[in-house]
């Protein structure tokens, strides 16, 4: 399997998530919560109608200066960092240079959290070493352990994990 955005982001938010999601099993389909990040984001689409496809990557939005993701959540923002930074990367590799622009609009808040990245010389190197990680877990025969953190709740394999 290719390394993509969602297996980066799964790395730093769990590395079992990872190794799940990489060889293929895949429950999100059944969170309440993936789909209400789907249809956020479907009806985002409707309105702007932004979404751009490259590779095999999904952009939300891609402006002369940046690359905009959009989150629901700033729960955790070094999974959505790293993302974004792949994301550049891969545009970066077709030549397009851009910076990144994380917005997080939660719920019930009117205002929105803003934060901005930028590839450098020292994060790409980090991000070949991660994809190079994510790639050697996926293959790994040890399943990685369940964490016990809260945010298991959320997560689309509480059902595997737990129960
Ligand atoms: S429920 Fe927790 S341990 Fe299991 S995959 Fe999700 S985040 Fe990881």
């Amino acid at each position: 399997m290719n390394v993509n955005g969602t297996l980066i982001n799964y790395y730093f938010h769990c590395k079992r998530q990872c190794y799940f999601h990489g060889n293929r099993l895949n429950l999100e389909d059944n969170s309440e919560n993936v789909s209400i990040g789907k249809a956020l984001h479907e009806e985002r689409n409707k309105c702007n109608n932004t979404e751009i496809e490259i590779e095999n990557i999904k952009i939300d939005k891609l402006t002369k200066e940046y690359l905009i993701e959009v989150k629901k959540s700033d729960a955790d923002v070094e999974a959505a960092k790293w993302q974004l930074l792949y994301y550049l990367k891969v545009l970066k590799n077709k030549g397009i240079l851009r910076k990144g622009k994380l917005e997080f609009i939660e719920k019930n808040k009117t205002k929105k959290k803003i934060l901005l990245f930028e590839l450098t010389e020292e994060n790409e190197k980090e991000l070949c070493e991660i994809t190079n990680n994510i790639k050697k877990l996926i293959l790994q025969d040890d399943i990685p352990k369940v964490l016990n953190e809260s945010k298991c709740k959320k997560c689309a394999y509480y059902e595997y994990c737990y129960i």
